[in-house]
């Protein structure tokens, strides 16, 4: 008998599954120590007085102490803890001694120091029906806790349900703003940043390199005759090379750099602290991948080339948005008329 309870605590049953889908949508487990858990387990230890109160959540083969009161626990293997009976049987959530109860005179808890002898908790239950965990207490005394203490016992484990809920939201919050942002600063066909963003980040970098005196490049880049690839292959082909020059350019860029969308098929790259001659280089070296980078039209191979026009900061009078990318736009323009495939820098 004692075997056969020993193997059902320690193996996870098919039932188990949505326990525990229930537990990880939390995001609780291996999350740091938090002041707001340790007050509920120090209350209830306190409330109950005994000297060791857990906050413990029932994992597939473990379970993981979010807080205690008492000797510090990390975790324990499922078939070393008591409270993988509460998951299993909510029936069994007090244990007078536990010595005397063959589920857990075994145990290591029971056997070893501090020899705990009373055990009494309550199951930690999901919004939609599932002991993910419990709040108990321990004393090294055998005995049963008063009525009061119990029902006080259960309204603590309402109140660490509840943060538990509370913290989870907050992540879920968070992920979505995060997403919001990204979605509100990102260019849906290429993956680069939009054009607001783009010239957000812009004035940013314009204001550190004036306070700094840093050195700021800008690429701006315009794909040569795309109208053609448009009237040749159809739109959706256009669509298609303009997604793997945003791959290639994400693929290129430094984490420190800006890569956007300006408009259509007009692309920037930001180069913070970077001098023209070094932004040249980049311009030169993106431009041969570009021309080198292969599309396809169904199995049809197809490339295309893009004109680069590269403006820098020089303190004097390229030192600001306008000016910066008013240079880059002539660089361009110089570019193009100079036969297209090619890079322009600075006022050159
Ligand atoms: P040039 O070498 O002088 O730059 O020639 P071009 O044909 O690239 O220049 P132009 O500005 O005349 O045409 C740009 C074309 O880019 C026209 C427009 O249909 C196309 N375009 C702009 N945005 C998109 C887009 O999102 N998807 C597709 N498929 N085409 C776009
Ligand atoms: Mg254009
Ligand atoms: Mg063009």
């Amino acid at each position: 008998m004692l075997a056969e309870e020993q193997v059902q605590i320690t193996a996870p049953s098919q039932a188990d599954h949505f326990r525990l889908a229930a537990l990880h949508r939390y995001h609780i487990l291996d999350t740091p120590a938090c002041e707001d858990f340790s007050f509920l387990t120090e209350l209830a230890a306190k409330i109950c007085e005994v000297p060791y109160a857990y906050i413990s959540l029932v994992d597939a083969d473990r379970v993981w102490v979010k807080s205690c009161a008492g000797m510090h626990i990390g975790e324990l293997p499922r078939g070393e803890s008591y409270c993988s009976l509460v998951v299993l049987s909510e029936a069994a959530t007090e244990i007078p001694d536990l010595t005397l109860d063959p589920r857990t005179a075994h145990m290591r808890l029971t056997v070893n120091a501090p020899h705990m002898r009373m055990y009494s908790s309550v199951a930690l239950t999901s919004s939609d029906g599932f002991a993910i965990g419990t709040l108990s207490v321990l004393d090294t005394k055998p005995g049963r806790l008063s009525d009061d203490k119990r029902v006080m016992l259960v309204k603590l484990a309402r109140q660490v349900m509840a943060l538990i809920e509370l913290r989870a939201n907050e992540k879920t919050l968070e992920a979505t703003v995060h997403e919001l942002e990204l979605l509100a600063t990102t260019d849906e066909l290429t993956g680069l940043h939009n054009r607001r963003s783009l010239l957000h980040r812009l004035k940013f970098e314009v204001a550190r390199a004036r306070r700094f005196r840093s050195p700021l490049s800008a690429v701006m880049i315009d794909l040569d005759h795309f109208k053609k690839i448009n009237d040749e292959y159809g739109h959706a082909v256009g669509d298609q090379v303009l997604a793997n020059l945003g791959r290639l350019l994400r693929e290129n860029v430094r984490v420190i750099d800006v890569a956007g969308r300006y408009g259509g098929e007009e692309l920037c790259v930001l180069l913070p602290s970077t001098p023209v001659e070094g932004a040249c280089k980049f311009a030169e070296s993106l431009r041969a991948k570009i021309e080198a980078q292969v599309h396809y039209a169904g199995t049809r191979p197809l490339r295309i080339t893009a004109s680069l026009g590269v403006g820098a900061f020089n303190h004097i009078e390229i030192d600001d948005v306008e000016s910066l990318l008013k240079q880059a736009d002539a660089a361009l323009y110089r570019a193009k008329h100079g036969g297209r495939n090619r890079v322009a820098c600075g006022s050159d």
